[in-house]
């Protein structure tokens, strides 16, 4: 007979299994549904840093690792399918995954988010062709290379940092005349030699051939252009939620996040909306995690309150 789940957590980044590690202890039947790998963002993490309990930081594919195997020493099981649609109304709420249908009682969207593109001509068709949106993951690719960072904030600092141990030269390319990132980096960015940064301008063009070979920048101001001859670009201008399945399903804010409140409940009864998918002031591992115990809690209560 088919099963049906007291819990289905879609995605396994640190809010979705913390979730279902939370679900499983107490005693619910729990599946998470992940379309890549454990982790999320954080598995593109070398070094975390600000995650309590590890003096020395923790590598994020090792946490991810940790969060997936923790979870289902409690029963969690993993199923590695892209969910394609969701039909969320009712008692049984149904998913549909690029393996087959799953039905659960309550569902947690734990989906996150994803790198927002930069917008210039030919950067999809150039992904893995230089064009990159995650160093931790390619920059190995770029060994003794010269490489171009776009953007201004943490996850283009950490690319940056990252490339620097790596790469011959990297250039950070912002719009504007400051970081907006956290202090921190900006410290150990200044100590890297081989980082340069080129202010007030941004890419406006990649040069290719049958790879990248660079890019033309724009000054925004003076709409000056100049060629940077590069081998890779590594694109860190922000994050875009997860939210395409949840479109007329669900109330999303005016950045597409699901609107969720700390309890984690949408406005469909037995649903939930935990970590970076949500509306929320910081998106941080602890914070995902946080919701993840919330939303079970919550999620128990739920199931509690259709048996009476
Ligand atoms: C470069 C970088 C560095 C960071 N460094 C830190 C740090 O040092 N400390 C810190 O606290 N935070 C850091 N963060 C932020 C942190 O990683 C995120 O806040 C956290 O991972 C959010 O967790 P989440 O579970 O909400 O979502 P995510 O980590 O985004 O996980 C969502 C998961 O859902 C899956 N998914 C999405 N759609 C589907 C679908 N349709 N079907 C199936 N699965 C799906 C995805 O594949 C993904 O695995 C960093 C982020 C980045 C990008």
């Amino acid at each position: 007979m088919e099963q049906i789940y007291d819990v289905a957590v879609l995605g396994g980044g640190p809010g979705g299994y913390t979730a279902a590690l939370y679900c499983a202890r107490a005693g619910l039947s729990t599946v998470v549904l992940e379309k890549l790998s454990p982790g999320g963002q954080m598995a593109t993490t070398s070094n975390v840093e600000n995650y309590p309990g590890f003096a020395e930081g923790v590598d994020g594919f090792d946490l991810a690792m940790q969060m997936k195997d923790g979870a289902e020493r409690f029963g969690v099981e993993t199923l590695f399918a892209d969910a394609t649609a969701v039909a969320l109304e009712g008692g049984v709420k149904t998913i549909t995954t690029s393996s087959g249908e799953r039905r659960a009682r309550t569902v947690i969207l734990a989906t996150g988010a994803d790198p927002r593109p930069l917008g210039v001509p030919h950067e999809d068709e150039l992904r893995g062709r230089g064009v990159a949106y995650c160093a931790t993951c390619d920059g190995m690719l770029y060994r003794g290379k010269t490489v171009v960072v776009v953007g201004g904030g943490n996850s283009a600092a950490e690319d940056a940092l990252f490339l620097s141990r790596v790469c011959k030269k990297v250039y950070l390319v912002h719009r504007g005349a400051v970081l907006t990132a956290s202090k921190s980096y900006w410290t150990a960015l200044q100590k890297a030699e081989n980082v340069e940064f080129i202010w007030n301008s941004r890419v406006v063009e990649l040069l290719y051939g049958s790879v990248v070979t660079g890019v033309v920048l724009e000054g925004v101001e003076s709409g000056n252009r100049s060629e940077l001859a590069c081998d890779g670009v590594f694109i860190a201008v922000g994050r875009i939620p997860n939210t395409g399945l949840f479109h007329g399903v669900l109330e999303m804010d005016a950045a597409g996040y699901l609107i969720a409140d700390e309890t984690t409940r949408t406005a469909l009864p037995g649903v939930f909306a935990v970590g970076d998918v949500r509306t929320k002031p910081l998106r941080q591992i602890i914070t995902a995690a946080a919701d993840g115990a919330v939303a079970s809690k919550y999620a128990e209560a739920y199931l509690a309150e259709q048996e009476d």
